[in-house]
């Protein structure tokens, strides 16, 4: 069957980029969600993965081009959906939001309105006219300039702590399994087209925290875990053949807490991402950019593992200067 969503179209076997048009900006510009389809020779389950909710998480966009340039429809029995860049506007500024058209977070706007915001539109066209008939989604995420980079993914927290059902909770974890991460974190985020998506249709949805900034060295690394993922993910589905990736570690699902520091100041650490912390234990310092004098040691406040760790020099007051996470299980 061919499959198209606005201007790309492909039938059996083809691959095609296009368009999903939403409104055009106020110099004459369109505000567009470009699409990748790739359309196995056989029919079955759809993948659809997106990247840069958040304009400055580039590294599931990467992923996601390269997947389309180097996959071959004639391995899928099903298709492939990719949005490299769902928020082009916040992409294109090299910000979190769209901040030319609107200063909402598309991250929150789910399920969406037509007659809304941008972001509403946004979010709206993209639930309706590419998520709703998938079988899985990717919603790629990826750090911010701040924190360690990192490869773990977020699922939503079943009722009764959270909004998704039990049996469609489990199937998230089952997909965000078969990825291949070190930790699945267990976090509230309503307005998320994750929670969206599976309150409407049940199917699930993760969102990988994947990759990050601050250390251009590890690039190459996230973008071949995030590429293998999608295949695994495949994989899972029945829509490529073979095996998932095997593994020598247990996976670790916790539930990821903000620590917010008091003071502002020189951050410094010699913790890492996935650090098992000890209650009580320092995970870092703040100091007096003046003086050097010590203003605040950062201390676990309960055992648990380290889920994100700041890393720029300088911490503003009341940051996010960890996520600690509560072990639910290793599986
Ligand atoms: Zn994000």
């Amino acid at each position: 069957m061919e499959v198209v969503i606005g201007t790309a179209s492909a039938k059996q076997g083809e691959k095609s980029h296009g368009v999903l048009e939403i409104t055009n900006s106020s110099a004459g510009f369109p505000i567009a969600i470009p699409v990748v389809i790739v359309n196995g020779v056989e029919s079955g389950p759809m993948l659809v993965a997106n990247a840069a909710m958040h304009g400055t998480e580039s590294l599931g966009t990467i992923a996601i081009s390269r997947f389309y340039k180097m996959i071959d429809p004639e391995l899928l029995k099903g298709t492939f959906i990719g949005v490299p860049i769902l928020n082009t506007w916040a992409f294109e500024a090299g910000h979190r939001l769209p901040t030319l058209l609107d200063s909402f977070d598309l991250e929150r706007r789910f399920p969406g309105n037509i007659d809304g915001s941008i972001s509403d539109r946004i979010a709206y066209k993209f639930m309706n006219e590419i998520v709703r008939h998938a079988d899985c989604l990717i919603d790629f995420h990826g750090q911010d300039q701040y924190w360690h980079p990192t490869s773990a993914i977020i699922v939503p927290l079943p009722k009764p702590q959270g909004n998704v059902d039990p049996e469609s909770y489990q199937k998230c974890i089952e997909a965000a399994d078969a990825f291949r991460v070190r930790q699945i974190w267990r976090c509230n985020k309503p307005g998320s087209v994750t929670e969206a998506i599976m309150n409407e249709t049940g199917i699930p949805a993760i969102s990988p925290e994947f990759g990050g900034v601050t250390d251009y060295r590890r690039k190459g690394e996230f973008i071949e875990l995030a590429i293998q993922g999608i295949m695994n993910v495949m994989k899972w589905l029945g829509i490529l053949e073979g095996q998932i990736t095997s593994r020598d570690y247990k996976t670790c699902i916790c539930d990821s807490h903000k620590v917010l520091n008091h003071r502002g100041g020189i951050w410094s650490t010699s913790a890492e991402p996935e650090d098992e912390m000890m209650e009580g234990s320092t995970v870092g310092t703040i100091s007096d950019p003046i003086t050097a004098e010590v203003l605040e040691v950062i201390k676990a406040p309960f055992q648990g593992v380290l889920t994100n760790l700041w890393c720029a020099p300088v911490i503003k007051a009341a940051s996010m200067a960890l996520g600690l996470g509560k072990v639910v299980e290793y599986i």
